[in-house]
């Protein structure tokens, strides 16, 4: 088993690292970290447990931890705040350790994979280029990897002409606790900071090519409007997309439904159909399909072609677990797989 320790283990994406991580078949947790105000406290103590599974009982009683290098074990997921990340996940780099971050401080960083595994997984050899004793591999946005799942098959068998996306983002995806009540019940707040950047700037690198020790962003426009809405967890994405060859309908729900890039690895995180595509009018719903495969598969419907190479969908990703700790893991199981040609 590998020791693994979880930074910001008492925030909603901790939470799903503990519930994920807790009963895995090749990991094991070793150290929960979060900030001074929990650290020397037992974990029960410490953390506003939001998921509806009761806490893991190998967990409740461990002591959490500072957010210092000092840590026995393999490997390190962060689910820390983008904002005091960076200088973390550094000094953890700096001391040997391999991290796995889901947030924001090195996404874009030109040595750094910004990885989900069925879609760019050859970026993990960007690894190579990092001068550290340790290394760092990062997961997308939320709502970006919900979009580059859906628009990688398309790319690959049509081309991509431009995007156009508008996002529905569910409440947890603020962290907690997150938009005050009052400002999010019976509303739509159409501004969230800096996802919209994110979501245009991180789909060009992931659909990128690798190039030796860089990405060559992929060459597509694409326009995204970010919205608030009050949905606990699961962000919808209506998707607009214009291909570089002819398409029908048949064809694009054919290539999500061929979409099986890791079905020969056997990864316990890696769910058995990335894309569903759902074909009744109503659906996706975040109430009736965010969990589906676990929570790691991406559901799509309402697909409509507006012309011969235009056509638009719904996306439905789960924004806690497909959209951060189940990537961040899904990454760790491949490094863990593929570690011995690495190295
Ligand atoms: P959160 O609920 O606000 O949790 C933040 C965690 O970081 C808590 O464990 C907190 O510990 C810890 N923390 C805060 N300040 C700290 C400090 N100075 N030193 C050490 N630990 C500190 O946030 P979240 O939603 O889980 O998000 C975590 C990360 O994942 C962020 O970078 C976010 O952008 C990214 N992300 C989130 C989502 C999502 O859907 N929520 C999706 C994708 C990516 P205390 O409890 O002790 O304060």
């Amino acid at each position: 088993m590998k020791k693994i320790a979880i930074l910001g283990a008492t925030g909603l994406v901790g939470q799903r690292f503990v519930e994920f991580l807790s009963n895995h078949p090749f990991f094991e947790i070793s150290v929960l970290a979060a900030s001074d105000n929990s650290a020397g406290k037992r974990y029960s103590q410490a953390v506003q447990w939001h998921l509806d599974t009761p806490i893991p009982d190998k967990v409740c009683q461990m002591q959490v931890q500072k957010c210092e290098p000092n840590f026995d074990c393999d490997y390190v997921f962060s689910a820390l705040p983008s904002d005091i990340a960076g200088p973390i996940e550094d000094e953890f780099v700096k001391s040997g350790y391999i991290v796995f971050s889901n947030a924001a401080s090195h996404r874009m960083d030109e040595n750094v994979p910004l990885m989900i595994p069925e879609v760019n997984l050859d970026h993990l050899n960007l690894i190579d280029h990092q001068k550290t004793p340790g290394k760092i591999i990062t997961n997308p946005n939320c709502s970006t990897i919900g979009l580059v799942m859906a628009l990688k098959p398309i790319m690959d068998r049509f081309g991509i002409q431009q995007v156009h996306v508008v996002t529905m983002q569910a409440i947890s995806g603020a962290g907690y606790p997150g938009v005050a009540s009052l400002d999010i019940l019976d509303n739509v707040i159409p501004y969230i900071k800096n996802e919209e950047e994110k979501i245009m700037t991180e789909s060009r690198k992931i659909l990128g090519n690798l190039k030796n020790d860089h990405v060559e962003f992929a060459d597509f426009d694409i326009q995204a409007q970010c919205n608030r809405v009050p949905v606990q967890d699961g962000h919808m994405l209506s998707v607009f997309v214009e291909t570089c060859q002819k398409a029908t309908v048949e064809d694009i729900i054919k290539a999500f439904e061929e979409f099986r890039p890791l079905k020969d690895l056997n990864l316990p995180t890696a769910p058995e159909r990335p894309l569903i595509y759902l074909p009744e009018q109503r659906s996706p719903q975040p109430k009736l399909h965010r969990n589906l495969g676990n929570g790691m598969s991406v559901s799509i419907g309402r697909l409509v072609q507006i012309s011969e190479k235009r056509f638009r969908f719904v996306a439905l990703v789960h924004n806690t677990i497909r959209g951060a700790a189940g990537c961040a893991i899904l990454n760790g199981e491949v490094y863990e797989f593929l570690r011995e040609d690495l190295e």
